[in-house]
């Protein structure tokens, strides 16, 4: 049947902010766009429809989320048909606030609903678009664009976070632990690789807590490990954030004994302070800490550790800060992320005094990071004259199976896997020749 000229496909631009998971989620709600026959737009200049999913675990995630709606009023008074739609954390948390402050804004989908994200973005589009952009022949599923799978894949598997740790804002906004069904997410990693994955990044906040029903008995993190390794194609698995209590001897032998599992555990620490580490309620001490990274070098030998830390946490003395630095040139992580405390409105320790200042915080932020760096510097020199096996994600650029960058000259494939002879190493990428 001919269609008018006018009809085009109409085009999502997606915009992710904060974390992995944010991003995940993004990626999960284009689906029921795509499925109407929305194609992917590079810019938003080109796009009939916005998606921002949006972070709100430090207060400057939230003010970036704010200040990138704010920017937008003018592309949507450009063309008022236009759906602007806001999701993720900080539009659980501040949801009402966005739309009194922005009007404009189409559908606000708090991280809580996104499973309810396919409904609400029907009415939303049903209110919107005309009927005859929304023809059949230019929405049905099997017109929607079969999108290729970047080469690192992430794949949610559970969601929400049972915890409770003073600082963080992540559990009220995202809710109570939810575990995904074994089949639906090996039914996922399979069509992941089909679409063209070689690695699969499993994602939670506490993605080791993982447990569900499977064939008649429980499945466990370490379990799930091994049933994912068995992936046909499948060349790669990481997952992100493991949480220390829960790295167990059942999770490292899986790690040790599949095939794909990098060598790599991202692992929080947050403070070495065992009063600090108390009063953020991580139920575990910094010496619990340490046995189970010796536990995990041990079983999974070259393992690299990496780690996240807080600095300025209310009462946090020069002395606790000491015992981090301390801590962290005994466990020698390869990199850390490093955040200035935030206080989060609702959380328990928003209700204590801020009382680190800013300017010490600034400082301690400064020392943290010129030992991470030293750390990362001396764990990418250790690689130079070593051949490395590295995942091409795009030309030129891939990561190491620990986890570490790297760029070479020449020409590759994404989703090759090439021998790297390390030649040199920038601040966080090693450098290199094909071998
Ligand atoms: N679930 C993961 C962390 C998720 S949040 C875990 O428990 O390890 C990612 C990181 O943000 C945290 O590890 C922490 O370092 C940081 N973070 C969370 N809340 C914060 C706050 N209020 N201020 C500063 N950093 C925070
Ligand atoms: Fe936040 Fe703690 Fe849960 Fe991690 S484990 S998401 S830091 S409450």
């Amino acid at each position: 049947m001919d269609q008018p000229a006018e009809i085009r496909p109409m085009k999502l631009h997606t915009i992710a902010l904060g974390c992995q998971m944010s991003e995940a989620d993004a990626e999960e709600m284009s689906a029921p766009l795509a499925s109407r026959g929305f194609s992917r737009a590079e810019s938003p200049d080109e796009a009939d429809a916005i998606l921002i999913s949006t972070c709100t675990v430090r207060q400057h995630a939230e003010d970036r989320a704010i200040s990138l709606i704010g920017s937008l009023k003018p592309w949507k008074a450009a063309d008022p048909n236009r759906v602007l739609i806001v999701s993720g954390c900080a539009a659980e948390r501040a949801g009402d606030s966005i739309r009194r402050k922005f009007p404009y804004v189409d559908l606000v989908v708090g991280a809580k609903s996104i499973a309810r994200f396919p409904e609400l973005v029907r009415e939303a589009l049903d209110a919107r678009f005309d009927a005859l952009r929304e023809q059949r022949e230019s929405f049905a599923p099997e017109a929607a664009p079969t999108e290729a799978s970047p080469v690192s894949a992430y794949l949610t598997i559970m969601r929400g976070c049972n915890y409770s740790c003073s600082y963080c804002i992540v559990p009220s906004v995202r809710g109570r632990e939810l575990y995904r069904p074994v089949e639906d997410i090996l039914n996922e990693a399979r069509a992941k690789v089909a679409a063209g994955a070689k690695e699969i990044m499993l994602l939670g906040q506490t993605v080791n807590s993982y447990e569900s029903e499977h064939d008649g008995g429980k499945v466990g993190f370490g379990d799930l490990l091994r049933l994912m390794d068995q992936t046909p194609g499948l060349e790669r698995l990481r997952f992100m954030s493991p949480h220390p209590y829960y790295v167990d001897e059942r999770m490292l032998s899986a790690m040790a004994e599949c095939r794909a599992v990098c060598e790599h555990l991202h692992l929080p620490l947050q403070s070495a302070s065992a009063r600090v580490l108390k009063l953020m309620r991580r139920n575990y001490t910094p010496a619990a800490y340490l046995d189970k990274v010796r536990a995990a070098r041990s079983a999974v030998p070259g393992i690299v550790i990496s780690t996240d830390i807080i600095v300025g946490f209310p009462t946090e003395t020069e002395d606790d800060f000491q015992e981090t630095l301390d801590f962290l040139k005994e466990v020698r992580p390869a990199w850390a992320y490093c955040f200035k405390y935030s206080p989060r409105e609702g959380t328990r320790s928003a209700s204590w005094p801020d009382d680190v200042s800013r300017e010490v915080k600034e400082d301690r932020l400064g020392r943290l990071n010129r030992l991470m760096d030293e750390l990362t510097s001396k764990a990418l020199n250790a690689h130079i004259g070593r051949t490395v096996e590295v995942l091409c994600e795009e030309p030129g650029f891939g990561r190491t199976r620990q986890g570490f960058n790297a760029k070479w000259a020449g020409v590759t494939r994404p989703g090759e896997a090439v021998s790297l002879a390390v030649t040199g190493a920038t601040k966080r990428t090693l450098l290199g020749e094909i071998a």
